[in-house]
């Protein structure tokens, strides 16, 4: 393609064989006191991968030298490396940082405040982040080799650079993953390096460095902020309030080099024409300096801008404009490419390169961004007016924590909550005060909330990079109302933060069972504390009535008695352990538990009813490694393990016996294709099963489980489409039939335990296409699609025909185990807390039926 803007002098043409970093401009002349980056790591940019310790050691020593740069860390991932940045700026901004965040915090808090006048003498903010992807290690080098040309760097360019932009330099987003890949290519890597992809150097074991500690895709992360190394960085992001966020990748290695704009269609109509009119004038200078080195690229024909949860578009709903780019990936030090041999070094001075075409480009547009940005607010009026929806009504009543769970996370993104000054009652649904809030639309940042909280089925095109729907109220699985009518005159006080509560025991010192509810997010978390200390607890399968303080109350199904007394002759707990359990678990997991001190029920089972379960504690392991997705290991592995406190056994996916299957009485098959299970692993798998094991499988893992005929259930034939096109329609055809991600409603059967603690129905997350026939065996089919599934996201309207009335959880008996396979992911991103509660029942009540 061709760009409007041609300008700019002319950088010094290097020679594409050898590549010397740091590089040598014609204008620019480096301080020779300001260390270069090999002075410190001891070795050059490109000639190895740099381990994130000597990041930050480089980092560190610059900050301590130049009045140019500080540093700081907001965030230590979950391995406990640090996340680091550095603001860059010229020094006279440096005193007076403050003051000029402040400035710029106004423009998106008092946008009329702020006349073109004023914006003409600041800086605008700039937040430069790479590396997101752990094992896209290029764009590292990069930021090293960008802090020093910043600080070391002297004459008119850098002083412009310096002037008019406060940089916040994030050099790598996912130190975990850094270095996890970091560690196996330069431990691979002989004296002389390699390129043939088929060495150990060019293939990294499961998992890759993609992704973080719990196989996370933090470029996935931005909206939802559920791993730290995100919760810290969306701080950073919001305490600075950037009008520009770049976001450095990379790509197969046969492409070239890829910066955006993206695929103009498939841009969220959330985002501004602007935010993309600015996208499209930044690319010149993008392409300026990478014609300057002699190097191929491209824009507009690949990547999406939809999803917010992604670096570069999260940036354009926050009156900021994210930039993505990629880089042909050499990953090791060398690969060969269809274009020959590339190497690392060509790969670092490409994202170099670009950055500097970043900063050519902020500098040249610095006003139309702090413009943009306050135009951005100052609309957001006009945008609210516009909107049917005036505010959410949040329900706290049910399901607390969860909804507790969605203010924060809402709140994390600056959106408003406020309590409710009356109650209300909307189309028999009641809001009480103290027991809901009101989320108005009318707020600075009404485009994020629309964006965010809103249902759509209306596409502009059918083909989706990422997911295509993520309705946050729907996933949190919360009771809310969208209000059509304007609710100032129901406006409370704002809440500025919100803490988990909500966490009681009624009664007292029981004298005969606690009665724990199933109603409360952490409630799994709870059990496995009460089933860890040896305590044998009961799960009630039939609704009844007990005394608590004197007092008839009510409980569902899915109640969880646990005995004050152990009638186990081996066990060592008293009740006054019993009773100082209960205590903690209330205040650590904010879940409500009764005493009673009777077993006798004026309704309902007693007690010691004949139909209860007595629950053990599970032994669990998930099948992990190759076969398996990361992705899908990581998911369980996280809600299990760090969310639920649950020990969780990561197995390798082959060599499976008896002898190693034994130890467990749950296993679980996350997602993946499972082509490295061999006819032996799948007949040890069956014998457990035989043996009493219960076996849960998720999404792709369930196809696995029919096709290779662990049980005997049934795929739905996908209708055969029509492929007699155009070659040049191939591609929009066959994908427009995916499911990219959508959200739909499915039916529960809540009188099984795979189902306590659920209503009727409920939203499901669901990604691919196979879709299960109905089970025949005896109440197996505990979720289905109902008749009218889809609620938001895009799918063609065949697949829509098809999937009505499939089903999506089934659960059965098989020999003396139990089969319990999820169509669908409940674990997506480990912010679907709305079906976590299936899986975990899967997981502790999986032989109570
Ligand atoms: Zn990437």
């Amino acid at each position: 393609m061709r760009f409007l803007i041609h300008f700019l002098f002319l950088s010094t043409i290097i020679s594409q064989q050898k590549i010397e970093l740091p590089m040598k401009f014609n204008n620019v002349n480096y301080d020779l006191s300001i260390p270069r980056p090999e002075e410190v790591m001891g070795h050059k940019i490109g000639e190895r991968h740099t381990r994130t310790s000597q990041v930050i050691d480089y980092f560190e020593a610059i900050a301590g030298i130049s009045d140019r740069v500080i540093m700081d860390d907001h965030a230590k991932s979950h391995e406990g490396r640090r996340l680091i940045h550095a603001i860059v700026t010229h020094p006279d901004n440096h005193n007076n940082l403050e003051s000029l965040k402040q400035e710029n915090i106004k423009i998106s808090d008092s946008p009329s405040q702020m006349t073109n006048r004023k914006l003409g003498t600041m800086p605008m903010i700039a937040y430069l982040g790479f590396s997101v992807h752990g094992d896209e290690a290029s764009g590292t080098e990069a930021a090293v080799l960008l802090l020093h040309h910043l600080a070391a760097g002297q004459g008119n360019e850098i002083d412009e650079i310096l002037k008019n932009t406060i940089l916040i330099i994030d050099p790598m987003f996912n130190p975990d993953g850094r270095d996890r890949f970091v560690n196996w290519v330069n431990g691979n890597r002989g004296l002389v390096p390699t390129s043939d992809i088929q060495d150990r150097e060019h293939n990294q074991p499961w998992p890759r460095g993609r992704t973080n500690h719990y196989l996370f895709d933090l470029n996935r992360d931005w909206l939802p902020v559920t791993q730290p190394e995100s919760e810290g960085r969306v701080k950073l992001f919001h305490k600075w309030r950037p009008q520009f966020l770049l976001d450095v990748h990379e790509m197969g290695r046969n492409s070239t080099y890829f910066f955006q704009p993206g695929i103009k269609s498939r841009i969220n109509p959330n985002t501004t024409k602007k935010a993309v009119e600015l996208t499209y004038k930044l690319a010149p200078f993008h392409a300026k300096r990478l014609d300057d080195i002699q190097s191929l690229y491209y824009s507009e024909e690949s990547f999406d801008d939809f999803y917010y949860g992604k670096g570069s578009t999260y940036g354009d709903i926050h009156g900021s404009v994210g930039i993505l780019f990629e880089q042909a990936s050499s990953r090791a030090l060398q690969t060969d490419s269809n274009q020959g041999k590339l190497s690392y070094a060509f790969s670092v001075r490409n994202q170099f390169m670009a950055t500097l075409g970043t900063l050519d480009g902020l500098v040249a547009l610095k006003n139309e961004f702090l413009k943009y940005h306050r135009d951005f607010y100052k609309t957001s009026k006009d945008v609210a007016t516009k909107n049917k929806i005036k505010g959410y009504l949040i329900n706290l009543k049910k399901n607390r924590t969860r909804a507790q769970l969605l203010l924060k996370t809402l709140q994390n993104h600056r959106v408003k909550v406020y309590d409710l000054s009356k109650s209300i009652a909307m189309r028999g649904k009641k809001f009480e005060i103290g027991e809901a809030v009101i989320i108005p639309t009318d707020q600075p940042q009404t485009r994020f909330i629309a964006g965010t909280m809103e249902k759509v089925t209306n596409f502009e095109d059918s083909l989706f990079y990422d997911v295509s729907a993520w309705t946050l109220p729907l996933a949190f699985g919360v009771d809310y109302y969208e209000m059509k009518q304007k609710p100032n005159a129901f406006l409370g006080s704002q809440l500025k933060s919100t803490l988990l509560d909500g966490g009681q025991l009624f009664g007292g010192k029981a004298n005969t069972a606690y009665l724990m509810p199933w109603s409360r997010y952490y409630n799994p978390r709870s059990l496995y504390k009460i089933l860890d200390r040896g305590i044998i607890p009961r799960l009630t399968t039939d609704s009844f009535t007990a005394e608590v303080s004197g007092k008839e109350m009510k409980f569902d199904k899915g109640t969880i008695i646990v005995p004050v007394y152990q009638r186990d002759a081996l066990s060592t707990i008293s009740p006054a352990d019993v009773h100082k359990l209960m205590q903690e678990i209330v205040e650590s997991d904010h879940v409500q538990i009764y005493a009673t001190n009777t077993a006798l029920t004026p309704q309902g089972p007693d007690l010691g009813g004949p139909f209860q379960s007595v629950l053990s504690k599970p032994e669990v392991a998930v099948l992990s490694g190759d076969g398996t997705s990361a992705y899908g290991v990581g998911e369980i592995w996280h809600l299990v393990n760090y969310r639920m406190k649950i020990p969780i056994s990561l197995l390798d996916a082959n060599n499976l016996n008896q002898g190693k299957l034994s130890k467990y009485n749950t296993l679980i098959l996350a997602d993946g294709s499972y082509s490295q299970l061999d006819s032996i692993d799948v007949n040890s798998l069956k014998d457990w099963i035989a043996n009493g094991g219960t076996l849960i499988s998720v999404q792709s893992a369930s196809r696995w489980v029919v096709e290779d005929s662990l049980t005997d259930e049934h795929l739905l034939e996908n209708n055969e489409l029509d492929f007699d096109i155009p070659y040049d329609q191939i591609r929009n055809v066959s994908g427009a039939q995916r499911i990219g991600g959508a959200i739909f409603n499915v039916e529960l059967d809540n009188t099984h335990p795979v189902a306590y603690g659920y209503g009727k129905t409920h939203p499901i997350f669901r990604r691919g296409t196979a879709f299960f026939k109905l089970s025949d065996a005896p109440a197996a089919n505990v979720g289905r699609y109902t008749s009218s599934p889809l609620i938001s996201g895009y799918i063609s309207e065949e697949k829509l025909d098809e999937m009505k009335n499939t089903a999506s959880i089934i659960s059965k008996k098989q020999d003396s185990g139990r089969i319990i396979m999820f169509a669908d992911n409940p674990a997506f991103r480990a912010f679907w807390y709305g079906t976590h509660g299936l899986l975990m029942n899967a997981i502790l009540f999986g032989k109570a039926f």
